[in-house]
């Protein structure tokens, strides 16, 4: 397999592997990028992923995904910062079954099946998606609004005074 983001979950786990990179925005999927909320889709977003087994030797991926990306402010659509730094644990089943089980016991359990060829890309996706604030906004949009203002436009009753000589 070339491409490094491309790896079999099992042995990945079994073998306590680790992968570390990097994506923009614009380099990750559709249901991503597209997403409203982004104010800059050149953004830079890292990950790593840790293979690992728990004391019950169920296999799992430790995934921490890292970013710093400005959001649309949903009040006045200038951007306002936001870091994103979440880590995961996502367990790997081998059938629906012990999946199911596993879910049931445990709901802020996450939990997959596995695949031959899992790629990292869309488990780094998922967790920028779920991370995303439900509404973002400036704590205080009105002062940074008014100093726009200001700076753009002239001052009105200099226009004003203009139109009178
Ligand atoms: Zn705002």
């Amino acid at each position: 397999m070339s491409d490094p983001n491309l790896i079999d979950p099992k042995v990945f786990a079994d073998e306590k592997q680790a992968l570390q990179g990097g994506f923009r925005l614009d380099e990750l999927d559709e249901r991503v990028w597209s997403h409203d909320f982004f104010a800059d889709r050149k953004s830079a977003v890292s990950f790593t992923l840790q293979g690992g087994q728990d004391r019950l030797h169920r296999l799992f991926l430790d995934l921490t995904v890292k970013a710093e990306m400005p959001l649309v402010c949903q009040r006045c659509i200038k951007p306002v910062p936001f870091e994103l730094n979440d880590t995961c644990r996502i367990f790997l089943f081998a059938d629906e079954e012990s999946l199911d089980e596993a879910m049931l016991a445990d709901d802020e359990l996450e939990g997959m099946l596995l695949q031959d060829v899992l790629d990292v890309r869309s488990l780094v996706e998922d967790q920028i998606l779920i991370a995303l604030p439900y509404s973002p906004r400036h704590e205080d949009c009105g002062n940074s609004a008014l100093d726009e203002v200001n700076r753009d436009k002239p001052n009105p009753f200099a226009v004003l005074a203009g139109l009178k000589k």
